[in-house]
């Protein structure tokens, strides 16, 4: 779960990474009730996602007239396609240098830090432009790494004396942060070297581990339920689901399987209605809701239900579709495909009330059947 910058910050607070004082609004009447004591302010769009300050997400105000005349502007907007829903407005801070700093884990299981003095701008850009700014330093969850391990790192960039110092700190906090809430990513840029040396984290790009949040309280506390009806469905039934917009439905037993079917679908010129994976706990109720849900939109003309029975059991997979395409208020044509696991079971009780069963390994076969079904020409 990618968080608001204001979420990071909070995170990045608790372990002690010095941020700007701020407060968060999300409706006008909050901006009407700010009490501001007329310094300058930055207000920042709420959105997840980077590169709000040239997008007009990122202003600068001078009195506080200006701070709520921007925050309202904000408020409701659409920035880089995202609903502005809050704002954070935050003292200005006087930043003298700006730097990036990010710790991130990568799939061996071991984190990467990245720094580089030039921050302020993408660090995509940095590495195109300049790769020999930006320091890479790989270690290992296993070694608690400590805080000269930081610093030493950095030296390398010539950093030194109080500003190397400073930094340091907040890589190692940043490092704490990390495990501390099971972040896949922690991003600050910019790191605002102030006048005096100190270092402050001016934005915070924080992602948690989805599979983790469980044991996050503060972040649980931060999931949004699904706003969209079919998506609060396929959270009811226990499935991974995203709507598309074509025409043919699908019901997978596995993320690989419904996206080769999507792709077999492309290649026959019709266009996936949607994305849906069982994963491994299929009930024969599981599956009924399924086709029931990816069925629900009009739009939907055709359904393939691609089944591979490892863990899963094919005979309650056959009995959900049956049930599935029984309560179904419109007639959907239907092809199955199924191997593994009490394949023979599976498509004797699909075969029994007329459903067409694929049994070879090929969903293109599936597609074709499909395809022919609707009266099109398979390609
Ligand atoms: P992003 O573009 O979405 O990553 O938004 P950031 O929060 O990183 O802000 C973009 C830019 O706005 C920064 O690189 C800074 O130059 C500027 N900025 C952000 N916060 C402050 C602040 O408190 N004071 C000043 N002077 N500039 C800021
Ligand atoms: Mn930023």
């Amino acid at each position: 779960m990618k968080l608001l910058e204001w979420q990071g910050k909070h995170l990045l607070r608790q372990v002690d990474i010095p941020t700007a004082q701020g407060q968060v609004v999300e409706k006008p009447e909050d901006v009407n009730a700010l009490i501001l004591d007329g310094g300058k302010m930055v207000i920042k769009a709420q959105v997840p996602v980077g590169g709000r300050g040239k997008a007009g997400g990122i202003k600068i105000a001078s009195d506080p007239q200006q701070v709520k005349d921007f925050a309202m502007g904000m408020l409701g907007s659409q920035l880089k396609g995202f609903p502005v829903e809050s704002v954070l407005i935050e003292e200005a801070l006087n930043i003298s240098e700006e730097m990036y700093l990010s710790i991130l884990l990568q799939p061996s299981g071991e984190y990467l830090l990245l720094f580089t003095a030039s921050g302020g701008m993408e660090i995509e850009e940095v590495a195109e432009k300049t790769p020999e700014k930006i320091v890479k330093f790989s270690f290992s969850p296993k070694k608690a790494a400590a805080e000269y391990v930081f610093i030493d790192v950095l030296r390398k960039t010539g950093l030194q004396g109080s500003k190397l110092k400073a930094v340091g700190e907040i890589a190692w906090k940043l490092y704490k942060a990390v495990v501390k809430f099971d972040l896949l990513l922690a991003e600050i840029n910019p790191l605002a070297v102030l006048a005096d040396g100190s270092a402050v984290a001016a934005d915070a790009k924080v992602e948690v581990d989805d599979n983790a949040i469980f044991r996050q309280p503060i972040v649980k506390h931060w999931v949004k339920p699904p706003t969209d009806e079919l998506e609060k469905r396929a959270k009811e039934i226990g499935v991974t689901f995203v709507d598309l917009d074509g025409d043919f439905g699908i019901v997978a037993s596995g993320a690989g399987l419904a996206m080769a079917t999507m792709d077999l679908i492309r290649d026959m010129n019709y266009y996936p209605g949607n994305f849906l994976e069982t994963g491994g706990g299929i009930t024969d109720k599981l599956i009924a809701g399924s086709v029931g849900l990816v069925c629900s939109k009009e739009k939907v003309k055709g359904l393939i239900v691609n089944l591979y029975g490892g863990v899963n059991s094919l005979t309650a997979a056959a009995k959900g579709v049956v049930d599935g395409v029984a309560a179904l208020p419109r007639k959907v044509p239907v092809v199955v495909k199924a191997q593994g696991n009490q394949q023979e079971e599976c498509w004797r009780i699909l075969e029994e009330v007329g459903i067409p069963v694929i049994k070879t390994h090929r969903t293109e076969d599936a597609v074709r059947l499909l395809v022919e079904s609707l009266g099109g020409n398979a390609v």
